[in-house]
This record gives C-alpha cells, sequence and structure tokens, in this order.
C-alpha cells in the first residue's frame, strides 16, 4: 500500500487539511470486497509462478510484455500490473536492491530525477487533479516486492472510485494495461524504453 506520504495538486488544499481528510477516509472507510476484475486475476494467477525479480526482468525481453515505459542510465519505469488505479507506475533502480540509503548517490539522483520526471509525464498525459507517491520497505510496511525498492506514483482524481483506493480493497480500473501503456508511452518518449 502506497502511502508514505500523500501529494494533492490541487493548490486551495492545505497539507494539513488533506492528512485529516486521509486519516477519516482510513477510519470511516468500511472493509470492501474486491471488483470482479479478469485482468487483474489472470496476473495474480502468472505471479505466483515466477519467481524472478520484476524489476530485473523488466528490462528484458519484450517491453510491451513486461509494461516497460522507460529506463535512464540507473533507473526503470514500468506500469504496476496489479494497479491501484489507472496509470500506476513503478521506479526503481537497475540495481537489484533492498537497501535504499546503501544506493550509490549518482543512481539515487538519477532515481528521485526519473520519479520527478514520471510525475511530470503522467501529469501531461493523463491531467490526474493529485498523485499518491510511496514506497514500501519491508514485509511489515506493506512491500509485495521485498528486495527490489521501488517508488508507486498513482494518479488521482476527485471522486476517481470510492473512498480512497490505496486503502480499501476497491479498485476500477477503467482501462486495459496495455492500452494504458500505448497511450502513456508518448510522454516518455524522452526516456529509452
Ligand atoms: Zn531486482
Amino acid at each position: 500500500m502506497p502511502a508514505a506520504y500523500t501529494c494533492d495538486a490541487t493548490p486551495d488544499r492545505g497539507g494539513r487539511r488533506c492528512v485529516a481528510r486521509f486519516f477519516r477516509a482510513l477510519l470511516e472507510a468500511p472493509r470492501m470486497e474486491r471488483l470482479w476484475a479478469p485482468w487483474r486475476m489472470a496476473y495474480v494467477g502468472s505471479a505466483r509462478d515466477d519467481r524472478g525479480c520484476i524489476f530485473c526482468d523488466a528490462t528484458t525481453g519484450d517491453p510491451h510484455e513486461r509494461l516497460l515505459l522507460g529506463t535512464t542510465a540507473h533507473s526503470l519505469i514500468m506500469l504496476n500490473r496489479f494497479p491501484y488505479q489507472n496509470g500506476h507506475v513503478m521506479i526503481a533502480p537497475r540495481r537489484h536492491t533492498a537497501d535504499l540509503p546503501a544506493l550509490p548517490a549518482p543512481e539515487h539522483t538519477d532515481l528521485a530525477e526519473t520519479l520527478r520526471r514520471a510525475l511530470a509525464s503522467l501529469g501531461e498525459a493523463l491531467r490526474p487533479e493529485g498523485f499518491n507517491l510511496g514506497m514500501n520497505l519491508g514485509a511489515c510496511a506493506g512491500a509485495g516486492v521485498l528486495d527490489h525498492v521501488h517508488w508507486h506514483i498513482v494518479p488521482r482524481w476527485n471522486g476517481d472510485t470510492n473512498f480512497m483506493p490505496v486503502l480499501t480493497d476497491i479498485r476500477v480500473i477503467p482501462e486495459y494495461l496495455q492500452d494504458t501503456r500505448k497511450r502513456l508511452l508518448p510522454h516518455f518518449g524522452d526516456l529509452q524504453a
């Protein structure tokens, strides 16, 4: 669950108010059943058979199949196969590591710059009204991939689903992943896909 901090692009909303709303939503949101999403279930099923690292594998093979959006010298951007929202991307160092503080400075600088560029590209492509950004480090923090650090970026729209889809199990994905990739790719053109 990406929730390290919440960024709201709407200028008339103060951070304090957003944080208060975030926790109110957490307390008030009922525990909901996951919506039926056939493509998502297929990915969940296939993931059980795949013991490799999705980030290391992303730069090998077919970028279309790997949902890769682009690479830089030290980082990569890919779509999340289990998205919390349309346009949910992940940014990871190309180095296979779980240790973010130990990442060499040039690689961390590249990662941060790639995060910034991805935000700009997603903003341009999808025109979201806000974003959730987060990094989960360790199993107790909810990391799905434990040994390769990665950022999540989740675009948000006012009223996009029900209460805080990053916190509940409701996920409504209006586009299939490959369609989303095709739509995003032109906006990541300055990266080497
Ligand atoms: Zn890896």
